[in-house]
């Protein structure tokens, strides 16, 4: 697929969550349709798809089929099956890449990946075993993170080490699955990079937001982040060098750590492969949001503008949150995004709120 998708074409994306269901509604205001193919028959996405399928990631005919009806496949959520991708790709051209998942779900690769690039990581190492366990912490230190190496999300799957007496515990914790350990930094702020890579290799970029967590979930992404120019420089060169390395083609996210208040330096925390949650501001606060820089990019449109018109905090609806949603819906300035999801159990991503102020 060389030429751009024209208006009418068919973007497949595996995964129907909320995501899904932004990046459907943005593929449908440029004149595209969205397939959507998830394992779960009431997911968010398909109230606004033009079409849909309900099979596992590990349906190979199911796979070939929804791939072979559709101009191009995307994904949605980070855990898809590396063999769904491939499988995905022989009937169509797959973005972003199979390797930006392979090296996002596995945070021993990711971080290996990222100290290639020369790029500034937490100091790690590779715990299998609990003799392996005591070899880290004695490099790494205390207090350190145990983090599984894969599956882990919204804080899920890592458990802090404080002293030694805590080891036991905590690979018990966390199941006694292969494991990563990491030095725990001090850090000012946790901001974020949303960047996009078209087909061509051009590159866009939005400005970072400042995220703050609760319990592990994004609770709040702020634009402008405080921390400066030279930060968003620095963020926009690490976000280059691992698109580049990946020959990236879609949205990227990059969470980073800045430490330091008067010279910043940044650390990677992740990567994660497709649209984010702290990127949800650019819907209301961008010409193009990154839901749209997303379809441009894999349909092999020319990116669009991602610069910001207003300042907007974007605060997340969790659980029974979501239940206020006459008293956001009637508040000035604010954005109000709900996800159709009908049972508003805790911890659940519901909807957010973006609330908009005069550009600073
Ligand atoms: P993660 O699942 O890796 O995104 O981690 C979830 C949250 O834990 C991050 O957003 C940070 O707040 C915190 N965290 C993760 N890794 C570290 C680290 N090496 N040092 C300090 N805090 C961390």
């Amino acid at each position: 697929m060389r030429e751009a998708l024209p208006p009418g074409s068919t973007i497949g994306i595996l995964g129907g969550g909320q995501l899904g269901r932004m990046l459907a509604v943005a593929a449908s205001r440029l004149g595209l349709k969205a397939h959507i193919y998830s394992d779960e028959p009431g997911c968010p996405a398909f109230d606004v798809c033009a079409a849909r399928a309900v099979a596992g990631y590990d349906d190979e005919e199911a796979l070939l089929r929804f791939a072979g009806a559709v101009d191009v496949v995307t994904c949605e959520f980070e855990n898809v099956p590396a063999k769904a991708l491939e499988t995905a790709g022989r009937e169509a051209s797959v973005y972003p890449p199979a390797r930006a998942f392979a090296v996002a779900q596995d945070r021993l690769e990711e971080k290996e990946f990222l100290r290639r690039l020369g790029i500034p990581v937490a100091p790690f190492a590779a715990v299998g075993s609990r003799d392996e366990l005591d070899i880290a912490l004695k490099g790494i230190g205390f207090p350190a993170l145990l983090k599984t190496r894969r599956f882990g999300y919204d804080g899920k799957g890592q458990v802090v080490i404080r002293s030694e007496k805590d080891a036991d515990a905590a690979l018990a914790a966390i199941g006694n699955v292969p494991a990563i350990l990491e030095g725990m930094l001090l850090f000012e702020r946790e901001i974020s990079i949303i960047a996009v890579r078209g087909r061509d290799g051009a590159m866009r970029y939005y400005d970072p937001s400042e995220n703050v967590h609760q319990d592990g979930i994004l609770a709040v992404s702020k634009v402008p982040a405080p921390s400066g120019a030279a930060c968003t420089y620095a963020a926009r060169e690490i976000a280059a060098k691992i698109a580049g390395a990946l020959d990236y083609v879609g949205v990227l996210c990059v969470e980073l750590f800045q430490q330091g208040d008067g010279e910043p330096s940044l650390v990677v925390n992740e990567i994660a492969p497709r649209v984010h949650n702290s990127g949800h501001w650019t819907l209301d606060a961008c010409a193009v949001s990154q839901f749209e820089n997303h379809i441009r990019a894999i349909a092999g449109w020319p990116l669009g503008d991602p610069a910001r018109h207003s300042d907007a905090v974007m605060t997340n609806l969790i659980g029974a949150e979501a239940n206020r949603w006459p008293e956001f819906a009637a508040a000035p300035d604010t954005c109000l995004h709900l996800y159709g999801k009908a049972e508003a159990r805790p911890g659940r991503k519901m909807g957010h709120l973006t609330r908009l102020h005069p550009k600073t």
